[in-house]
């Protein structure tokens, strides 16, 4: 390694590595480091900057690797009608992140395209830091082009993603080696970064079963064509001589090169994001193990300052070890239901903010957001209109969404455009509003200040999700399909609503349509309203069901642990 350009920056990351400066490589395409810093796109990323974040308060020796996604991702404006423009989302990382002094080299090409990596420091009040090295190849000595390769995250074709790949999992690798980071596992969050599994073959003489030793893959993509792959003349154009093509095609697939299967194939641990993910991914990867590790989300972050507040005085602690909130009971009633209508009164002051529409802080409040795209089906609390519109004429009903649609996704935009037609026709009976620019500061406003956190997604897309995990943290009780995560938090009625049959039920598709319109409906109006306005005692338990019986396991200590004992150690 080059340890003459060593300067005193690179050693003192290295130094709060770990004492033995050996440890675990986090990599991951998207990383939710800050609300305004636009390196995510959604839950992935939002689950990796929770991993480092957990990672720093429980000192693990972690190194996390991500692109420094200059032109961010975009930033999302709405016409009345619900039409998505994007504009761009520029920032500067010399101004939240630190260049460091050392340069890797990728082949792209056959061109030699230089990587630098910026370094931010994600830090716990525990006193553990993260370094995260946001890797970019805009440098003047790089060509035009190559110069673009870390701007856009999930920008551009396809082979403009294989060389963010290329940067991401080959060069991450040499710029760890370059500062002198000795890793012993490399753990690649999602099939993104798996090309860093073929540089670990070079580095190692081919010898796969070495580098299977170090390698863990965590997948999240429950279907084979949202796999990411490539057509071989694309890879050998690329890649170049990296290592022997009959070496990728071994691992990585005969036809193309399936970054999902690399990924598998050389990695000896494997997990899905949730049991009910790890038992389906045994139907889709036949012959390989899958574990199951549940997301989880870091608690500290995603609970509001009011639940802060209550559990700083009752459960102190509880954010290092958040199994402290199976206390709750010692919580009163009152006080979770005070800190839960301050929480609602910010969100709706920033409805009101946004929208200049007022809301009434005493009517149930439903909440729905996330990346706007066809399997999360935003519209299906829109399958009956008539119905819905009983409802709400009953009971009184407000509903809040948000979320971007990826630029390329028609279907994600179209939904958007149908969600405002609903609103527009339902205007007279339900307060709805589509909040722009779905963000990490708007997500913890959105699951704190809502009555009910809605998920209706298609099974068995939803691999795990993680903003359900985020309502209970603050209280907020869940009505959600039953995949993912939800699979195994829901008890019905103790910590929330399931919206159709349970994953293990033998039902068509038709079937399974038609029971998710009737739970959504009937427990809406025969349950979760009367529930609401009629029996708060019942409602304030269900709260702290949620809290006691949800946030204290669903969080991402929990989960990091399971990956130290699982997977790193
Ligand atoms: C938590 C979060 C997500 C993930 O939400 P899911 O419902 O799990 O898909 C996406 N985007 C942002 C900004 C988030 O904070």
């Amino acid at each position: 390694m080059i340890f003459g350009v060593w300067n005193g920056d690179a050693m003192m990351l290295v130094n709060s590595f770990d004492r033995n400066r050996t440890g675990i490589a986090y990599f991951s395409m998207e990383i939710a480091l800050d609300s305004d810093i636009p390196t995510y796109a959604g839950g992935l990323g939002v689950l990796a900057g929770d991993t480092v974040r957990s990672a720093a308060d429980l000192k693990v020796p972690l190194v996390a690797v991500s692109l420094v996604s200059r032109k961010g991702y975009f930033t999302q404006k709405l016409s009345a009608k619900g039409e998505q423009t994007e504009l761009p989302s520029d920032w500067d990382p010399s101004k939240r992140a630190e260049e460091l002094p050392v340069r890797a080299t990728v082949k792209i090409e056959d061109r030699d395209v230089q990587v630098r990596a910026f370094h931010y420091q994600v830090s716990s009040p525990k006193g553990g830091n993260v370094p995260v090295l946001l890797l970019d190849t805009d440098l003047v000595e790089n060509q035009p082009g190559d110069r673009e390769i870390t701007h856009y995250l999930y920008g551009g074709d396809l082979e403009y993603r294989l060389k963010q790949e290329v940067v991401l999992g080959i060069g991450g690798v040499r710029i760890l080696n370059a500062l002198g980071f000795r890793i012993r596992r490399y753990h690649m969050n999602e099939g993104h970064s798996a090309l860093l599994s073929l540089e670990l073959l070079r580095e190692n003489q081919l010898d796969a079963k070495r580098v299977k030793s170090m390698c863990i893959f965590t997948t999240h993509t429950p279907v084979e064509a949202a796999f990411d792959k490539f057509e071989y003349p694309m890879i050998d154009r690329v890649l170049g001589d990296l290592v022997p093509k009959d070496v990728i095609r071994q691992y990585g697939g005969g036809e193309r090169l399936n970054m999902t299967l690399l990924a598998l194939n050389l990695s000896d641990y494997v997990n899905g994001v949730s049991r009910r993910y790890g038992e389906y991914s045994t139907s889709l990867f036949p012959g390989y193990k899958v574990h199951a590790i549940t997301n989880g989300v870091h608690s500290f972050t995603w609970t509001c300052a009011h639940f802060k507040r209550l559990y700083d005085r009752y459960l102190p602690g509880w954010a290092d070890e958040p199994s402290f909130l199976t206390r709750v009971g010692t919580i009163p009633d009152k006080e979770i239901l005070e800190a839960h209508r301050e929480a609602k009164e910010d969100l709706l002051t920033c409805v009101r903010t946004m929208t200049g529409i007022e809301m009434d802080p005493r009517v149930l409040t439903i909440g729905f957001a996330r990346r706007a795209t066809g399997y999360k089906r935003p519209n299906l609390i829109f399958s009956d209109v008539d119905r819905l519109r009983k409802i709400a004429r009953r009971w009184g009903l407000q509903i809040i969404f948000a979320g971007k649609s990826h630029p390329k996704d028609e279907t994600g935009k179209l939904m958007i455009k149908q969600i405002f037609r609903y609103m527009e026709e339902l205007k007279d009976d339900i307060k709805m509003v589509y909040l722009e620019n779905y963000d990490l500061a708007l997500s913890k406003l959105m699951v704190s200040g809502v009555d009910v956190w809605l998920n209706t997604p298609q099974p068995p897309m939803e691999a795990s999700g993680t903003s359900g995990m985020k309502a209970a943290h603050n209280g907020v009780l869940n009505f959600s399909v039953l995949d993912g995560w939800w699979v195994e938090g829901w008890i019905e009625n103790v910590t929330g609503w399931a919206i159709g049959p349970h994953p293990h039920e033998n039902v068509t598709p038709e079937e399974r349509k038609q029971q998710e319109k009737e739970d959504l409906y009937n427990k809406l109006n025969y349950i979760i309203c009367p529930a609401y306005y009629d029996r708060v005692d019942d409602w304030a338990d269900m709260m702290q069901n949620s809290i006691g019986i949800l946030a204290s396991y669903f969080n991402s200590h929990r989960m990091m642990r399971r990956y130290v004992t699982d997977a790193y150690l």
